[in-house]
């Protein structure tokens, strides 16, 4: 059986303990892969090779480490089909949704922030006594990435490309649930010749590798993707001792439809913004908002689609949903199908586990839709990350806008209105990091991303990321 190594220090190693965990392909149910069950020791070994790497890759010119990312990124586009195939093996994911954005997105987060680096500007100031301050950029030191399963190495090359671009050295941890194309993109690493010990990536369990990334006294500075009740915890830790923290965490945006949206594209994006990766976006819009004028041709229309919408193998052509990542986390969202029930839903459209010929142990289930609970209830407050949206309709702007804004959560939201200003109004008004207006999921790496709220610390994208991954010192000097 394949054995996923950790790589440390430019070598794909085996943890000290040697012992592993299973990993498991979710479309079967089976365990098809070790990963190791890493450390404290692993992480120690993980963090000296990144301390004795730190001088000279941050001394190494901005172009040459732009240099060695740029063919990073080209070899994931070599490997495009092999990393998809492992993708969608690894979260039970579609295969053409790993081929079309999981690993695209990967080499573009590789290639946009090798680039951006070169033009990441600096700041002087001269004052009229015969003084000038310039600011130095200077990377952090050693610095630890912990990301989640749901986009697993679309977010993990999301983090350490613009900490290691800024010339810092990484301790990363992709998620226990899905390391495989953290491991494959190791070997990668070494073929694109990365300096050794300028990334070293320990595998295992958050509660053991991520919680010693997070303790560890001389990891400076954690940037963390997940959910909020991990978040809560690591930020208390990264307190006590000073440590930046940026956090990405969870959300429960609203989809807000208007009477006088243009229906056939907002039905469409609805679609795919309910069910894409089987709900399991940070950015899905799990609560549906939909005023009173279109409220039935908008639930008649819904369900008719979701008639064709296939649930089944990853990798058949004609699948748009495949499994739940893990056994836990269908569990979790079956709760919640429950939970709906228990608060008096009513279910409109699936709502069950599903069994697929042939893949009768996968972790399948029906995209499902569920009206009449009201907008505070736990339903419509905790998140629920999977194939699960409710339905609510409402009458005006004001009305929506505080059954929006109710949550804990502010991560994203999408208005469908052809009104600009009302659309701009709602922009304005919703808690909320990012806001789509007739459209979702569009992303400019340019653009600040994360959320208010118990959605996250922070911003990442562009020269924001670059900024978190540095400190600015300001050098003051007369003339
Ligand atoms: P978790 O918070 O469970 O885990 C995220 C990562 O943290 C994993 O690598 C996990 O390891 C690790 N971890 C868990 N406990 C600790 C700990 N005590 N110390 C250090 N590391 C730890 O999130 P999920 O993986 O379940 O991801 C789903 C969540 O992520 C959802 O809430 C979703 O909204 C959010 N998310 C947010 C995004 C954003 O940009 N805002 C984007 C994508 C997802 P292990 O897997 O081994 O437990």
């Amino acid at each position: 059986m394949l054995k996923i190594q950790n790589y440390i220090n430019g070598e794909l190693v085996s943890p000290v303990s040697n012992t592993y965990l299973d990993n498991y392909n979710p479309s079967k149910g089976e365990v098809y892969s070790l990963i190791p069950d890493s450390e404290n020791t692993d992480v120690e070994k993980a963090y000296n090779a990144a301390a004795d790497a730190f001088n000279g890759w941050a001394s190494t010119p901005k172009e040459e480490r732009s240099r060695i990312l740029l063919k990073l990124a080209d070899l994931i586009d070599e490997n495009h089909e092999e990393l998809a195939k492992a993708e969608a093996t690894d979260n039970g994911k579609p295969l053409f949704l790993a081929k079309m954005v999981d690993i695209p997105r990967a080499s573009a987060n590789i290639r946009f922030f090798a680039t951006a680096v070169i033009h990441n500007p600096s700041e002087s100031y001269h004052m009229e006594e015969g003084y000038t301050n310039y600011v130095l950029k200077q990377p952090i030191g050693v610095v630890g990435c912990i990301s989640p399963w749901n986009l697993p190495l679309y977010l993990f090359t999301w983090k350490i490309a613009p900490a290691i671009a800024s010339g810092n050295c990484v301790v990363a941890k992709p998620s226990e649930v899905t390391p495989y194309t953290a491991y494959l993109f190791s070997k990668l690493c070494i073929e694109a010749g990365l300096p050794k010990g300028v990334l070293n990536i320990v595998h295992g369990l958050g509660t053991s590798a991520g919680d010693a990334i997070v303790s560890h006294k001389n990891i400076k500075a954690i940037s963390f993707t997940g959910g909020t009740a991990t978040g809560r915890i690591i930020a208390k830790k990264c307190a006590e001792e000073f440590k930046k923290v940026s956090l990405e965490l969870g959300g429960k945006n609203p989809n807000i439809i208007f009477d006088d949206c243009d229906f056939d594209k907002m039905l469409k994006t609805t679609l795919q913004s309910s069910f894409a990766n089987q709900g399991q976006i940070c950015l899905c819009g799990s609560r549906i908002f939909i005023q009173e004028g279109i409220y039935e041709k908008f639930k008649t229309a819904f369900i008719e689609k979701l008639k064709s919408h296939k649930v089944g193998n990853p990798f058949d052509t004609e699948t748009k949903m495949g499994a739940l990542v893990s056994k836990d986390h269908l569990e979790k969202v079956l709760s919640y199908v429950a939970l709906a029930k228990e608060e008096g839903g009513k279910i409109l459209f699936g709502g069950n586990r599903l069994t697929i010929e042939g893949f009768e142990n996968g972790y399948y289930m029906e995209p499902t839709v569920i009206e009449g609970l009201p907008f505070n209830c736990r339903t419509n407050q905790e998140e629920i990350f999977g194939p699960v949206v409710t339905l609510i309709p409402f009458k005006t702007e004001g009305e929506v806008l505080s059954y929006a804004n109710s949550t804990p959560y502010g991560l994203s939201a999408t208005v469908w209105t052809q009104d600009v200003s009302k659309a701009q109004r709602m922009a304005k008004n919703l808690d909320a990091g990012i806001v789509w207006i007739n459209c979702w999921l569009v992303r400019d790496l340019r653009t600040p991303f994360g959320g208010v709220k118990q959605s996250g610390v922070g911003r990442e994208g562009g020269f924001r990321a670059l900024n978190f991954f540095t400190e600015p010192k300001n050098v003051c000097l007369k003339y």
